[in-house]
C-alpha cells in the first residue's frame, strides 16, 4: 500500500515536494531535537489522489488514525479524552509558500463535553471557552466559508457587554451557543461534535483549498505549477493564551530588512499565533521578552542559533510559550530585502558558513538591478497612502494626471493614474515619470508596458479608487486631486502622497566610482561579491555603448569593452542635412560630397569610443536603420508643401525630400532596406564608415593609444551579403596609412543566418548576435506593436512566463543561438562568439548565454554589473541546500 502520512520524526527538509516547505521543516526541526509538538504530515500526494478521485485515497484515514494514536500515546492525552483532551492543529503547506490557500485550523477536537475538561484541566474556564468558539469560527469559516464577519459581530457585542477584564466565563459559554446557531445557520446542520470527523473534514478542506480560485489565480501569477498539491500538518496543540507566564512570537535570525546581525521578532504575551497577524493587541519587541521570560528568550536565542548553523541562512520561526515552556511552530529559510540578501550572503561567508561560490547563489542578478534603482529617502519617514505590486522598479514624483493625452502634453513631471492601460495610453505612459493603476498585477498591460520602456509602475493598488470624471482618486477618506503631487516606489509598490525626496542608490554610486567599498555594509557586500563573480566567470561582459560619455561609464561598471557601437546616432542632429544630401544626391559627385562630409565627423566620433576604451575591443556596427527614418515625416512635408504651394511660393528642398520620402516609403520598415541591404545598394555608405573607423584608429595609435575596434555587418541572411562587404571593406582597409588590423564579424539577428552559420563562419572572425531582432524575427513579432496590444493577455494566460524581449525564449530562439554557435565554430573554431541584444543585460539570458558556451555578453552601461554577477553565478554550481527563497 501507498504511505501518505510521515511522523515529524520520519521526515527532513529535503523532502519539500512530499511535506511541503512547512511539513519538511518540522520534521527537520524534530529530528534536530527541537521543542516540536508531536505531529505528522499528510503529503502532497494524498492532495494529488484526493483531487484526481474527489475522494479520500484508500486506506488514508486509517493511516491517519494509526499515527494520531502514536501521537497520542507519546503525550499521553487522547483525541475526544473529555477530562483531558488532546487538541490538534491543522495547517496546510504546500512545496512553496501560498497565501489564498486554506489557513490553519486551531483547537481541533474542542466539543460540548471536551470543552470541560480542558477547563478542568487548564484551571482556566474561561480558556476553554474562548478556544472552544475561536474553533467554530475558524472551522465555520475555512470548511464552511461562513463569513468572518457574522462571528465577529458577535464577538464584539460580547466584548463591549464586558468590563475592563474582558468577558467571563459565563458570558464566553453563551458566546459559544450563539457561534452554534451561526454555524447551523449557515452551513445547514450543526457543528460536529465528533472530534475525529471535525479532524477528517478539515484535512478534506485543506486538499480542496488548493483549487479555490484565490489559489489558482496566485499559482498562475507566480508560475507555480498546478499539480503539486498541497501537504497537510497535524500536531498538537500548545496554548500561548495560558496567562502572562505564556504567549507567542515570530521571530528572524537577523535583521530580513537589512542583513543586520542579531535576532528580530515581535512577541504577544497571553495570546494564540493568529492574534499576533490580528494585530488585536501590539506585540512588542524580543527585547521585551528577555525582560519578562529570560529563560525562554535565551533558549529561544539559542535554538535560532543552532537552525542558523545549520540551514546555513536567515530562518524565521513562529513559537509559542506555554506556561514558560518553548515551542517551535515553524521554521524556513526566510524571506528578506534585496539589501539584505547580499550583506546577509557575505556575512555567511565571514563567518564560515558557507563558500563564496555558494554566496553567489544566495543572491540574483534581478535584487542586484533593485539595489541599483534610486530610491526613497524613509528617513524622511514617509507613510504611505496604499500599497500596490511593485511592477516596475524606480522612484517617480510627479502631478496625478488621470488622461493620457494630458500626461502625454504636460511639460512637468506626471504620474499617470488609471484604473488600468491599454494601447491607447502609450504616449501617456512615455511622457510620465510614472504609472500607478488600480488593477491589475505584474503581467497587465501597464507592467508590461513599463517594464518593458524602463518606466517605474505600480500596479493593482487596490485600495485607490479613481474617479476620473470629477479628477480625483480617494483612498479611504484622503482624497488626491488632478495636479497634486505623489510619489511611486516601483520596487515596493507603495504610492505615497506628496513628493518623497529621492535618494541615489549607494550601490549605484559605489559602482561608479563614487563610494568607496567600505561606505556601508551592503555596499562592502556588493563589491565583494561581484568580485568573486569576476573571479570565477568565464563568459565576458561588453557594453552597448554609442558614445565617449556611455564608454566611459561601461568602463566604471566593469564592461571588458565595447560589444554594440551603433554608428545611426552619427547622423543625426545637425548631420540630418548631410544625410538628406545623400539621399537627394542625382550624381556620384553630389554623393561622395556628402559621404565626404560625414567621413570627419565619424571619424571624430570613433576617435572619442576608442579613447575612452582604450586597449579593449569595441565592436562597431555600421548603419543599420532604413535611412528614411533620417528624413523629416510623410505628413510634415506634405503640409509644408501644401503651405508653400498653396502661397504660391517654391517648396525647394521639401519638395525633392517629398518626392524622396514618397520613394523610400516602406509598409514594413524592420524588414525592409535596412542592414546590409543598405551597404550593398548605396554606394559609398559602409566605405565611408569603414574608413573612419580606420583613419581613427590609426590616429589613436599616432597618439599613442591601443585601439581595438572591429567592425561589424547588420542584418546579414545570406553568406553573398557578408563576402561582398567584406571584399569592399577590406579594400578601404588596405588603403588606410598606419591602421591596425580590424577583424569584420557579423550580427547573427535573421533566423536565416542562424541556419546558415557554418557557411556564414566562413566569412566572418566573429558572430554578435542580436537577440531583440532575432526574437521578432524568430516569432514574427513587431515588438512595437506586439507589447502594448497583447503580450499582457499572453502572459495573463500563460503562453509565456516572461515577454520574450525580457528573458531569452530558450526553445525557439535560444534554439537558433545554440545551432548557429555550434555550426560556426565548427567551421570557424578560433570565431569569437557574443550576444548584443537586452538579454545580454537579463540575468537569466546571461545564465543561459554562459552555458551555450558564448565568448560575451554585451549589455546598456547599466546592466554590467548584474550580468558580471550572472556570469559568475552561471560559473559556478548551485549550492546544494534546498532553498524555498519563493
Ligand atoms: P501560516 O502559514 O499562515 O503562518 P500556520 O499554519 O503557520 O499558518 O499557523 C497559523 C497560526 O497558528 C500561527 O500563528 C501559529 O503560531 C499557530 N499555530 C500553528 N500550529 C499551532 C499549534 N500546534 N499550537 C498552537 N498554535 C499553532
Ligand atoms: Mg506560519
Ligand atoms: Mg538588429
Amino acid at each position: 500500500m501507498l504511505k501518505y502520512v510521515y511522523d515529524f520524526f520520519e521526515g527532513d527538509r529535503s523532502r519539500a515536494d512530499l511535506l511541503g516547505g512547512k511539513g519538511a521543516n518540522l520534521a527537520e526541526m524534530t529530528r534536530l531535537g527541537l521543542p516540536v509538538p508531536p505531529g505528522f504530515t499528510i503529503s502532497t500526494a494524498a492532495c494529488r489522489a484526493y483531487l484526481a478521485q474527489g475522494a479520500p485515497p484508500a486506506g488514508l484515514f486509517d493511516e491517519v488514525n494509526a499515527h494520531l494514536r502514536e501521537v497520542e500515546a507519546r503525550l499521553g492525552r487522547w483525541l475526544g479524552d473529555r477530562h483531558d483532551p488532546l487538541l490538534l492543529a491543522v495547517r496546510s503547506g504546500g512545496r512553496f509558500s501560498m497565501p489564498g490557500m486554506m489557513e490553519t485550523i486551531l483547537d481541533i477536537g474542542l466539543n460540548d463535553a471536551t470543552v470541560g475538561g480542558l477547563a478542568a484541566h487548564s484551571g482556566d474556564e474561561r480558556f476553554a471557552w474562548d478556544s472552544y468558539r475561536r474553533l467554530i469560527q475558524m472551522f465555520g469559516r475555512t470548511v464552511h466559508g461562513v463569513p468572518a464577519e457574522e462571528f465577529e459581530r458577535e464577538l464584539a457585542a460580547v466584548l463591549a457587554a464586558a468590563g475592563p477584564g474582558g468577558p467571563g466565563a459565563a458570558a464566553l459559554r453563551d458566546l459559544v451557543e450563539t457561534y452554534k446557531k451561526v454555524y447551523a445557520h449557515h452551513v445547514g446542520h450543526d457543528f460536529p461534535q465528533s472530534p475525529h470527523e471535525q479532524l477528517y473534514l478539515a484535512i478534506r478542506s485543506v486538499f480542496e483549498s488548493w483549487n479555490a480560485d484565490r489559489a489558482v489565480l496566485y499559482r498562475r501569477r507566480e508560475h507555480i505549477p498546478d499539480d503539486l498539491g498541497t501537504a497537510v500538518n497535524v500536531m498538537a496543540m500548545v496554548f500561548g493564551n495560558l496567562g502572562p507566564d505564556s504567549g507567542t512570537g515570530v521571530a528572524f535570525t537577523r535583521d530580513p530588512a537589512t542583513g543586520a546581525p542579531g535576532v528580530y521578532g515581535d512577541y504577544l504575551p497571553d495570546a494564540q499565533g493568529e492574534d499576533v497577524v490580528a494585530g488585536i493587541r501590539n506585540t512588542v519587541g524580543l527585547p521585551e521578552l528577555e525582560r519578562i521570560d529570560p529563560v525562554s528568550f535565551r533558549r529561544l536565542t539559542e535554538i535560532m542559533r543552532t537552525l542558523e548553523r545549520h540551514y546555513r541562512d536567515l530562518c524565521d520561526v513562529e513559537f509559542t510559550i506555554e506556561r514558560g515552556k518553548l515551542w517551535m511552530l515553524q521554521t524556513r529559510v526566510g524571506k528578506r530585502t534585496p539589501a539584505a540578501a547580499f550583506v546577509i550572503a557575505a556575512q555567511l561567508v565571514d563567518e564560515g558558513l558557507i563558500s563564496a561560490d555558494e554566496a553567489l547563489h544566495r543572491v540574483s542578478g534581478g535584487q542586484l538591478a533593485q539595489l541599483m534603482f534610486p530610491g526613497f529617502d524613509l528617513d524622511a519617514a514617509p507613510v504611505p497612502l496604499a500599497t500596490g505590486v511593485g511592477a516596475s522598479p524606480g522612484a517617480a514624483v510627479g502631478r496625478v494626471v488621470f488622461d493620457s493625452a494630458a500626461a502625454a502634453e504636460a511639460t512637468e513631471p506626471v504620474i499617470l493614474v488609471r484604473r488600468e492601460t491599454n494601447p491607447d495610453d502609450l504616449p501617456g505612459m512615455i511622457a510620465a515619470q510614472g504609472v500607478l493603476t488600480s488593477r491589475g498585477g505584474k503581467t497587465s498591460h501597464a507592467a508590461v508596458v513599463a517594464r518593458g520602456m524602463g518606466r517605474t509602475c505600480v500596479c493593482g493598488a487596490e485600495a485607490v479608487r479613481i474617479d476620473p470624471e470629477r479628477g480625483e482618486f480617494t483612498v479611504g477618506d484622503r482624497v488626491v486631486r488632478a495636479g497634486d503631487v505623489i510619489s511611486i516606489d516601483g520596487s515596493t509598490g507603495r504610492v505615497y502622497a506628496g513628493s518623497v525626496p529621492v535618494r541615489p542608490s549607494p550601490v549605484a554610486r559605489y559602482l561608479a566610482g563614487e563610494l568607496s567599498p567600505e561606505a556601508d555594509p551592503l555596499v562592502a557586500a556588493v563589491h565583494r561579491l561581484l568580485g568573486h563573480a569576476d573571479a570565477v566567470r568565464r563568459l565576458g561582459v561588453r557594453a552597448n555603448a554609442d558614445t565617449p560619455a556611455d564608454a566611459r561609464r561601461a568602463r566604471a561598471f566593469g564592461a571588458g569593452g565595447i560589444g554594440l557601437c551603433r554608428t545611426e546616432h552619427m547622423f543625426l542632429g545637425e548631420r540630418r542635412e548631410l544625410v538628406e544630401r545623400l539621399i537627394l544626391a542625382d550624381t556620384p559627385a553630389e554623393r561622395d560630397a556628402a559621404l565626404a562630409a560625414l567621413l570627419p565627423l565619424q571619424r571624430a566620433d570613433f576617435v572619442g569610443i576608442l579613447a575612452a576604451m582604450d586597449g579593449l575591443p569595441v565592436t562597431i556596427r555600421l548603419i543599420d536603420p532604413p535611412l528614411h527614418e533620417f528624413l523629416p515625416p510623410l505628413h510634415e512635408l506634405t503640409a509644408r508643401v501644401a503651405r508653400a504651394e498653396a502661397l504660391g511660393e517654391d517648396p525647394g528642398r521639401d519638395g525633392a525630400l517629398l518626392v524622396a520620402v514618397r520613394r523610400m516609403h516602406e509598409a514594413n520598415p524592420m524588414l525592409g532596406l535596412r542592414g546590409v541591404r543598405l551597404g550593398l545598394v548605396v554606394p559609398g555608405l559602409f566605405a565611408m564608415q569603414v574608413r573612419a573607423v580606420a583613419e581613427a584608429a590609426a590616429q589613436r595609435l599616432r597618439d599613442g593609444g591601443d585601439p581595438r575596434p572591429e567592425i561589424m555587418v547588420p542584418l546579414v541572411g545570406d553568406v553573398r551579403e557578408l563576402t561582398a562587404v567584406r571584399i569592399e571593406a577590406e579594400r578601404v582597409l588596405a588603403g588606410v596609412e598606419g591602421a591596425p588590423e580590424i577583424p569584420i564579424g557579423t550580427m547573427i539577428e535573421v533566423p536565416r543566418a542562424a541556419l546558415t552559420a557554418g557557411e556564414i563562419a566562413a566569412e566572418a572572425r566573429f558572430f554578435s548576435f542580436g537577440t531583440n531582432d532575432l526574437t521578432q524575427t524568430a516569432w514574427a513579432f513587431s515588438r512595437d506593436d506586439v507589447e502594448g496590444a497583447f503580450f499582457g493577455a499572453y502572459l495573463e494566460r500563460g503562453i509565456f512566463p516572461v515577454s520574450p524581449f525580457e528573458s531569452i525564449d530558450t526553445a525557439g530562439v535560444g534554439r537558433l543561438v545554440r545551432l548557429a554557435v555550434a555550426e560556426g565554430r565548427a567551421a570557424r573554431p578560433e570565431l569569437t562568439v557574443g550576444v548584443c541584444g537586452e538579454h545580454g543585460g537579463d540575468p537569466d539570458s546571461v545564465e543561459f548565454f554562459a552555458e551555450v558556451g558564448l565568448d560575451y555578453v554585451s549589455c546598456s552601461p547599466y546592466r554590467i554589473p548584474i550580468a558580471r554577477l550572472a556570469a559568475g553565478r552561471a560559473a559556478v554550481r548551485p549550492a546544494d541546500a534546498p532553498s524555498d527563497s519563493r
